[in-house]
C-alpha cells in the first residue's frame, strides 16, 4: 500500500510507526512541516527503503516559521520530495494569506532553481491561490494536491496543470469529496493517511485506514483490491520515475 503523506515525526512514538509501515510493507512519504525538523525526520527513515522524507514548511505555521525558508532552500539538495507546503485560506489562518503566499513563492522559486521536486501540497480553502502560485512557476516540479477539498472545475484546472493528488479515507467516506475523486484521472491517484492527524485511531499507525481507503477506491472505480493495488502501484513509479528521468539531471 501506499501512503504518499504522513507525518511520522508527529506520531507519539515514530519507530512504532516506522516499525508498523516496514511490517506492511507500505510505501510512505514522510512529510515534515518545518525545516528544522526535516534532518531528524530524515534520520527516522535511515536504510527504509520504502519511506522517503519530504522537506516542508506548512502554510499553517507559515506566519511565525518564515525565517526558515532560508534553511529550506539550504536542505533541498538533500531530497526529490517537498512537503508539506501550500496555502491555508481557512478562518483561523486566512489573516496570514499574504505572508503564506510569500512563502510559498519563494519555495516553489527554490524548487524551480534545483531543476523541480514532488510536491506534498496543503491547498485547504485556498485552491484557486495554490494553482495561481503553481502556475506562476511552471518548472517548480510535480505538485500532488494532498486532501484536496476545492470546487470541481478547480481539480480539472489542476489535472490540465498535471497536478496529481493524494486521497485518504475522510475524503473517500465524504459522498462530495469521494464524488470528487471518481472524476479524478486514475494515473494521477494515490493514497494518504495525514497520519496522525487523520485516518488515526489512538497513537498507532493506521494501517486498516489505508487498507480502507484502498477499497472504497477500488469501490468508485469498479475495479477489485489487486487491480486497484497495481494502479496505485504503477503510478507511484511513474511519479517517482519523474524525479529520476527529470530532475536528477539538474543535480
Ligand atoms: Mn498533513
Amino acid at each position: 500500500m501506499i501512503d504518499f503523506h504522513c507525518h511520522l515525526d508527529l506520531f507519539p512514538s515514530p519507530s512504532e510507526a516506522i516499525d508498523e509501515i516496514e511490517r506492511s510493507g507500505i510505501y510512505a512519504l514522510s512529510v515534515t512541516t518545518t525545516p528544522k525538523a526535516f534532518p531528524k525526520t530524515a534520520m527516522l527513515a535511515h536504510r527504509r527503503k520504502r519511506i522517503r522524507t519530504a522537506l516542508g514548511l506548512h502554510p499553517q505555521l507559515a506566519h511565525e516559521r518564515h525565517g526558515e525558508v532560508g534553511m529550506f532552500v539550504r536542505l533541498l539538495g538533500e531530497t526529490d520530495y517537498v512537503g508539506e507546503i501550500g496555502l491555508d485560506g481557512g478562518d483561523e489562518f486566512a489573516e496570514h494569506l499574504a505572508v503564506q503566499k510569500d512563502v510559498l513563492d519563494r519555495i516553489l522559486r527554490a524548487c524551480s532553481d534545483v531543476g523541480g521536486r514532488i510536491m506534498s501540497i496543503h491547498s485547504r480553502h485556498a485552491s484557486a491561490e495554490v494553482l495561481d502560485a503553481l502556475g506562476r512557476h511552471p518548472g517548480s516540479g510535480v505538485p500532488v494536491l494532498h486532501w484536496f477539498s476545492g470546487p470541481p472545475a478547480h481539480a480539472e484546472r489542476a489535472v490540465e496543470m498535471g497536478a496529481w493528488f493524494s486521497v485518504g479515507l475522510p475524503m473517500l467516506r465524504s459522498r462530495r469529496a469521494a464524488a470528487l475523486v471518481a472524476r479524478l484521472p486514475r494515473d494521477r491517484v494515490l493514497t494518504e493517511t495525514d497520519a496522525p492527524f487523520a485516518s488515526t485511531v489512538g497513537s498507532q499507525y493506521p494501517t486498516p485506514a489505508l487498507k480502507e481507503a484502498l477499497a472504497r477506491l477500488a469501490g468508485l472505480w469498479g475495479t477489485d483490491d489487486a487491480t486497484t493495488w497495481r494502479c496505485l502501484n504503477n503510478n507511484l513509479r511513474t511519479l517517482t520515475g519523474t524525479v529520476k528521468a527529470t530532475y536528477a539531471a539538474a543535480r
